[in-house]
């Protein structure tokens, strides 16, 4: 397994990080498998479709995404989904992860585990995930659609005992509201010391990205697929990130053909990878950097994006220095094979 570091471009001086992926999305097949047939349930068949590569509308991706959701009920279940995500991760030669949980979803919607044991689960995994030398973080993620109130009542949840691996707070879902609406909440989560995501320009309109930079004052945004030049130039202007997912991409926002991440480098965005979705969508960092390579992209814009990908990371803030986070990856030889 040592061929990810065999062919390591010595250009690529930065650790590579998946920049975007979903702990409720995250979960290994074959653990789902397992999971889901000790609690007789029947797989949906939006999932074992996304499995095989079909695409599916963006709702048929949600029932198979909250399927998995619904495996999360004890702490044990969420540490072996955090492990999944590392185990990904450092099969593919990563050196960390940004990950986003959504919390309110399985303890207060679902009501399937109680918060204690939901951050204990995530702790355990990511000390874990540490142990073998990876970088992470977790980015709390709110549902766009259920409004405002939905955004308070997550922060009501997760602020008091928040986890010091929290660092950011994040929509996601349908861009079903306007991001002026979010902007009270963001503005409460960032005093509360967490960073700023959106999912936008997704599912919605392009101009959701700009938006959400201009009107909910964010950080950082997911996936950004339909804006339009004025706004990916105002996004390289305010050196905002971008997390690019090209296989969740491809299979949920199919109309956006060709994918827009080459224009995206060319005016300076900066772009990094992420995997979204992998245990719904099967992908790896090694599969999205491949899907890079096929919209065009050489040596080097492969080294800017795997730059982009570690400098903006928020799973490496704090880190003294890129350089010695480089050297914790255990990179070159603690690759996958342990
Ligand atoms: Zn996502």
């Amino acid at each position: 397994m040592g061929e990810h570091h065999a062919g390591v471009n010595p250009a690529l001086l930065f650790p590579l990080i998946d920049r975007h992926t979903h702990l409720e999305g995250s979960l290994d097949p074959g653990w789902v498998h397992l999971a889901s047939d000790r609690r007789g349930l029947a797989l949906p068949a939006s999932l074992q479709s996304l499995w095989s590569g079909a695409a599916v509308p963006f709702e048929g991706f949600i029932e198979a995404f909250l399927f998995g959701a619904a495996l999360l009920d004890s702490r044990e279940a969420v540490r072996e989904a955090a492990l999944a995500v590392a185990r990904r991760t450092r099969q593919a030669g990563g050196a960390g992860f940004d990950l986003w949980a959504s919390p309110h979803f399985l303890v207060v919607h679902r009501k399937q585990i109680t918060l204690d044991a939901f951050w204990r689960g995530l702790e355990e995994g990511l000390a874990e995930a540490r142990s073998w030398g990876l970088h992470s973080c977790v980015v709390v993620d709110a549902v766009n659609h259920f409004g405002p109130s939905h955004g308070q009542a997550v922060l009501d949840l997760v602020l008091p005992g928040l986890p010091p691996f929290v660092k950011g707070f994040s929509t996601g879902g349908l861009e079903g509201c306007p991001f002026r609406d979010w902007a009270p909440i963001f503005e409460r989560a960032r005093a509360a010391g967490l960073r700023i995501a959106a999912h936008a320009g997704e599912n919605g309109p392009g101009s959701n990205v700009r938006e959400a930079v201009l009107e909910g004052d964010v950080s950082r945004i997911v996936h950004g697929l339909r804006a339009d030049d004025a706004t990916l130039e105002l996004l390289a202007e305010r050196r905002i990130p971008v997390d690019v997912c090209p296989s969740s991409n491809r299979a949920l926002a199919a109309d956006v053909d060709p994918h827009p991440l080459p224009r995206m480098l060319r005016v300076g965005v900066r772009c990094a990878l992420g995997t979204d979705d992998p245990g719904v969508i099967p992908c790896d960092l090694g599969t999205e950097a491949a899907a890079a390579r096929r919209m065009g992209l050489d040596d080097a814009a492969l080294a800017t994006l795997q730059q982009n990908g570690a400098e903006d990371a928020w799973c490496l803030l704090g880190e003294d220095s890129l350089p010695s986070a480089l050297q914790s990856s255990g990179m070159p030889d603690s690759g996958p094979s342990r």
